[in-house]
């Protein structure tokens, strides 16, 4: 059987505590699970239960204090030109004109000026961004500076894309705009995408699988199949009935039915 894009296998990350004589604190606790070539997977949890941890040891910024990770068949011991990253901030450089920081990524890779000019218009067009090419990112709305920052991640042709978050710095109907954007896109581009989230709506909007995390040491407690038609339009899935029932269910699993204090 083909490897998966992506595997954690019983990955723990411990950090020191803070007063070195403590002992340090977990974040993360034999943390298991797979993301198959093509697949949109959405990892939900409550803050601090562990996300970004898992989005950094699989970028290859921070390593594992035990378990394993694979991007393929090949096991990640640091940064991958093959990954995608994208924040909540979009990290757009703001001297450069948005096709420049869309080029931004492909320097350094061995590619002539034809293939590179080639890749931005092309992701250009995917992130409806032709027009603004030549504009600075403070030029730009936030919903386009995202559409940017996606472009940018698009063009490196990555084998898997990363998102921490990506809209939540948004407001509400720009967010709703934007997953749509995202959503159109990543859906053409057929790349692996694992999104980290404390949307559940945009988990049940976007994804084909959610992973739900437990609280801190965080750990996968649940794997939910979405089985809901049309990843490329998110507006259309949350309101069907499937969709509730999967809201219900999350709101359950993570006890944000039951709760009182915040
Ligand atoms: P989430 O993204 O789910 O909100 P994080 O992965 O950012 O959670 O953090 C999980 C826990 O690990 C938090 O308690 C956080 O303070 C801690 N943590 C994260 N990175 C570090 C670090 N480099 N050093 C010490 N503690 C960290
Ligand atoms: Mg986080």
């Amino acid at each position: 059987m083909a490897s998966p894009a992506l595997e954690l296998k019983a990955v723990t990350r411990r950090f020191p505590a803070r007063d070195r004589a403590a002992p340090p604190f977990t974040a993360i606790e034999r943390l298991s699970f797979q993301v198959g070539e093509g697949e949109f997977v959405a990892l939900v949890g409550p803050s601090g239960c562990g996300k970004s941890t898992v989005l950094n040891l699989v970028a290859g910024l921070d390593r594992p204090s035990e378990g394993e990770v694979f991007l393929g068949a090949e096991q990640v011991t640091g940064p991958n030109s093959h990954v995608g990253f994208m924040l909540q901030k979009d990290l757009l450089l703001p001297w450069r004109s948005i096709r420049r920081n869309v080029e931004f990524g492909l320097e350094a890779r061995g590619l002539t000026r034809e293939e590179r000019a080639a890749r931005i218009a092309r992701e250009l067009r995917r992130c409806r961004l032709t027009e603004f090419a030549d504009r600075y990112p403070h030029q730009l709305s936030g919903g386009q500076r995202q559409r940017a920052a996606l472009a940018r991640t698009l063009a490196i042709d990555p084998a898997l894309v990363l998102l921490d978050e990506p809209f939540s710095a948004l407001d509400a109907q720009t967010k709703i705009l934007l997953q749509r954007s995202f959503a159109q896109t990543i859906a053409a581009s057929g790349v692996t995408t694992l999104l980290i989230t404390h949307d559940l709506n945009e988990a049940v909007a976007m994804s084909d699988r959610i992973l739900v995390m437990s609280e801190r040491p965080g750990r996968v407690v649940e794997e939910i199949t979405v089985g809901l038609p049309d990843r490329d339009n998110p507006v259309a899935r949350q309101s069907m009935p499937r969709a509730l029932e999967l809201m219900r269910h999350l709101l359950h699993a993570l006890h944000l039915d039951d709760r009182v204090d915040a």
